[in-house]
């Protein structure tokens, strides 16, 4: 049950009738890891913070620095040199005492994955780079972990869910084989603005709700943001059967 408190403070949701008493219950009881605590990490952990998601696992291994102010919204001046993950859990305790951060303040390898993911239910992606991408995408498929995929760079951003627990499920590696060329592009080479990671990180924080919650997520596809043209493309994705990702489970 409810407390009339969490009735009262989580109320303009709970009138949704897709979420409810039940999925207001279901977010309290559930736990996701944040992989990365930099431009989608910050806006992806206020938004399920302030949601009511139960526990809320951030890791990153960065200290702040002066060029992330401008887009990494819950870092200040003078959180300058500190850890990333250590800053944001202070931040977002402010907004929801009631919410069990637990702090990594080291980047996501092998043993850090194959020791938290198994406990979440479900991994939100916020690297910044192919590696760690393929390093979650790898230890979710093997433990049938959905996770959601966020990436930005320019105007431009991509987000997409992975959800192996189902059978027909393509993984990120399907999409972005390693034998073709890993984009070189990040933030430091090409740039990138503060809303367009916004809008990419509203789009994984709802894809989680949505999947804490029961409701219906369309898995393989490929969501496209082009923020100067103002456009979304979708495009369907499927196993491949090459992958030796998907195919060694
Ligand atoms: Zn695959």
């Amino acid at each position: 049950m409810l407390t009339s408190q969490e009735q009262l403070r989580y109320s303009r949701q709970i009138m949704l009738k897709h979420i409810g008493e039940d999925g207001q219950l279901k977010l309290r009881n559930a736990s996701v890891l944040i992989v990365g605590m930099g431009g989608l990490g910050n806006p992806v952990s206020m938004c399920l913070t302030a949601a009511g998601v139960g526990k809320i696992i951030i890791t990153d291994g960065d200290t702040v620095d002066i060029t992330n102010l401008q887009r990494q919204v819950l870092f200040s001046e003078q959180d300058i040199k500190q850890n990333k993950a250590d800053c944001a859990a202070e931040k977002l305790i402010q907004n929801n005492a009631d919410i069990n951060i637990e702090v990594v303040d080291e980047m996501l390898d092998e043993e850090l994955g194959q020791f938290y993911i198994p406990q979440v239910d479900v991994v939100i992606d916020c690297s910044d780079n192919i590696a760690t991408r393929y390093l979650v995408n790898k230890i979710c498929i093997e433990h049938k972990k959905p996770f959601v995929v966020g990436a930005a760079t320019g105007f431009d951003g991509q987000q997409l869910v992975i959800d192996p627990r189902k059978d027909d499920s393509a993984c990120y590696q399907c999409l972005f084989p390693t034998s073709e060329k890993a984009p070189e592009n990040n933030c430091q080479t090409v740039g990138i603005l503060g809303p367009v990671l916004a809008i990419i990180a509203g789009m994984q924080a709802l894809q989680t709700i949505k999947l804490l919650t029961g409701i219906k997520v369309k898995d393989n596809q490929l969501n496209i943001y082009d923020g100067l043209h103002n456009q979304w493309q979708q495009f369907n994705i499927s196993r491949q059967e090459s992958c030796p990702i998907c195919n060694k489970i």
